[in-house]
C-alpha cells in the first residue's frame, strides 16, 4: 500500500518519501483516510507505531485545504494544536510535522516549559498554523494572551492516557474551555483506564475506534528477556551485557534519577561512555545527552521514565531495565522505545528477588510470562537477604502534584518549572511517591538489612 492510495496529495507524499517511509504502519493505514474525512478518532496505538504521521498528515492535508480568516487583530490564527505529555514528545512531534509540512506552507511552532517563554512569544507573532505544546506552558501564553486558541479546526490529545497520569487533566479541560465547539478531535493513547474513557466520552463526538495493537500490549517486534541477578550485581551484569555484546546504543531505566546519576557516573567511569537523562537536568542538558547519544557520542543513555517518554531514535536497538518500574504500563512505555516502527528491538530486564512481585505485575499486564534466565558468574546468591527497595530521593510529582496544581496554588512562572516533569517537581516525584508506596508494601519482605540496598546497588 502506498501513501498516496489513501489520499495523500503529492506535497505531503513528496515529503514522507523524503523522510525514508516507503510504507505506511498500520495505524496510518487505518487513521489517515479517517482524519480525512473530518471526524473525530479514538485510537490505541503504542509508542513507536507512526502515530505522529498517522495524524499529522492527514491534519497537514486537511488544513492546507482551506483557507483561514485571519483574526480580528489581523493576525493568522493557530489553526490545530496538538498537546503532548512532554517536552521531548513536543519537540519531536513537532520536528516530524515540521518535516511533513516541508512543501506546504503551513508553519508549526513548540512550546513547552522550562525554557525562556519570550522566543516562543516572539515566535506567535509571526503565521503559525499548528501549536504543539505542553498544557502547563501552553495555559502560560493563554495568561499573558500571546496565543488565542479561538480558531483551532482541529486538535490532537497525544500520549493522552501519559497527560492524565502527569495530572494534566484541570488543565486540559481549561484548554479545550478556550476552543472553538466546531472542531475535529483526535485522542491518541497507548492504554485505556476509566479517566481516559471518560475524557474520551466528554470530548469526542461519534469517534471512529482504532486499535492497531491489543490494549498494553508489547510489539512483536521487540524480543524480551529476563535476568535475574543479585541488586549488588546488576551494574556489573550491564556491563558484561553492553561489554559482550559490543552494544553501541543502548537506553538504560533507573527508577530514580538519583540512581540514573549515579549509574551513568558508574559506566562512565568503567570505561562505557554514558549520561543521565532526567527530569533534574535543565533542558539544554537533556538535549545535550539526547543528541550525543544519537549521533554515538556516547553509547549509555540512563533515563527515568517521565524523561524517556519522548524520546525517539530511530531503530534503538537495546533497551534495559536496570530496574524494573513500579507502574506496570511503564514497562510497555519503557521498551516501546526499541523495536520501533516495525525494525527489531531487545528488551532486557534485570530482575532482582526483590522486585518479583514488580515483574508478577508486568507479565499479568503483557499476558505473558517471563523466562527468567541467569548468566554464568552473575548468578544469584540463594542465600542473599532479599532488601527492601531503596526509596526514591524525589519530591512529589503525580497525582500528588496534580492535587497541588489542581488547587490552582501556582502562578505562570511555577507552572512553567512544573513542566520540567516532565521533569520538575512531578517528574521527580511521582516517581518518589509511587516508590514510597510500593516501599511500604513490599517491606515485610525486607530482614532489615537496609545498608544492602543503599550501598550495593550497583
Ligand atoms: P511515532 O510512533 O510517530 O513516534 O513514530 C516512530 C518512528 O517511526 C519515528 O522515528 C518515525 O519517523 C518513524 N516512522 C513513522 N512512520 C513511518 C513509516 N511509514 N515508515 C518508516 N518509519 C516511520
Amino acid at each position: 500500500m502506498s501513501f498516496a492510495s489513501l489520499g495523500l496529495n503529492d506535497n505531503l507524499v513528496q515529503a514522507i518519501h523524503e523522510c525514508g517511509y516507503t510504507q505506511p504502519t498500520p495505524i496510518q493505514q487505518q487513521a489517515i483516510p479517517l482524519v480525512l474525512k473530518g471526524g473525530d478518532l479514538l485510537a490505541g496505538a503504542q509508542t513507536g507505531t507512526g502515530k505522529t504521521a498517522g495524524f499529522g498528515l492527514p491534519m497537514l492535508q486537511r488544513l492546507s485545504e482551506t483557507k483561514a480568516r485571519p483574526l480580528a487583530n489581523g493576525r493568522a490564527p493557530v489553526r490545530a494544536l496538538v498537546l503532548t505529555p512532554t517536552r521531548e514528545l513536543a519537540a519531536q512531534v513537532e520536528e516530524n510535522l515540521r518535516a511533513y509540512a516541508k512543501h506546504t506552507d503551513l508553519r508549526t511552532l513548540v512550546m513547552f516549559g522550562g525554557v525562556s517563554i519570550n522566543p516562543q512569544m516572539k515566535a506567535l507573532g509571526r503565521k503559525v498554523d499548528i501549536v504543539v505544546a505542553t498544557p502547563g506552558r501552553l495555559l502560560d501564553h493563554v495568561s499573558q494572551r500571546s496565543i488565542d486558541l479561538s480558531r483551532v479546526e482541529m486538535l490532537v490529545l497525544d500520549e493522552a492516557d501519559r497527560m492524565l497520569d502527569m495530572g494534566f487533566i484541570r488543565d486540559i479541560r481549561r484548554i479545550l474551555a478556550l476552543l472553538p465547539k466546531q472542531r475535529q478531535n483526535l485522542l491518541f493513547s497507548a492504554t485505556f483506564s476509566d479517566e481516559i474513557k471518560t475524557l474520551a466520552e466528554d470530548l469526542l463526538h461519534q469517534p471512529e475506534h482504532i486499535e492497531v495493537a491489543r490494549r498494553n500490549a508489547t510489539a512483536e517486534t521487540i524480543s524480551q528477556r529476563f535476568f535475574e541477578v543479585d541488586k549488588g550485581r546488576k551494574r556489573a551484569l550491564l556491563s558484561y551485557h553492553i561489554g559482550h555484546h559490543n552494544w553501541r546504543q543502548v537506553l538504560v531505566f533507573t527508577r530514580t534519577k538519583h540512581g540514573a546519576n549515579r549509574l551513568a557516573e558508574q559506566l562512565d567511569k568503567d570505561g562505557l561512555p554514558a549520561m543521565a537523562i532526567h527530569g533534574n537536568k535543565s533542558q539544554g542538558a537533556r538535549t545535550k545527552a539526547l543528541s550525543e547519544f544519537k549521533s554515538g557520542g556516547i553509547r549509555v543513555l540512563v533515563a527515568t521514565d517521565i524523561a524517556a517518554r519522548g524520546i525517539d531514535i530511530s531503530e534503538l536497538p537495546h533497551v534495559v531495565n536496570y530496574e524494573l518500574p513500579n507502574v506496570a504500563e511503564d514497562y510497555v512505555h519503557r521498551i516501546g522505545r526499541t523495536g520501533r516502527a516495525g525494525s527489531n528491538g531487545e528488551a532486557l530486564s534485570l530482575v532482582s528477588a526483590e522486585e518479583k512481585p514488580l515483574l508478577k505485575a508486568i507479565e499479568k499486564l503483557i499476558k505473558q510470562s517471563a523466562d527468567l534466565e541467569q548468566v554464568a558468574g552473575f548468578e544469584p546468591d540463594p542465600n542473599a537477604p532479599v532488601a527492601a527497595p531503596e526509596p526514591s530521593r524525589g519530591g512529589n510529582r503525580g497525582r500528588q502534584g496534580a492535587g497541588q496544581r489542581n488547587g490552582g496554588q501556582r502562578s505562570g512562572g511555577q507552572r512553567s518549572g512544573e513542566q520540567r516533569s516532565g521533569g520538575g517537581q512531578r517528574g521527580n516525584g511521582g516517581e518518589g511517591n509511587r516508590n514510597g508506596a510500593n516501599a511500604q508494601r513490599r517491606r515485610p519482605r525486607s530482614n532489615g538489612n537496609g545498608a544492602r540496598s543503599a550501598s550495593q546497588n550497583g
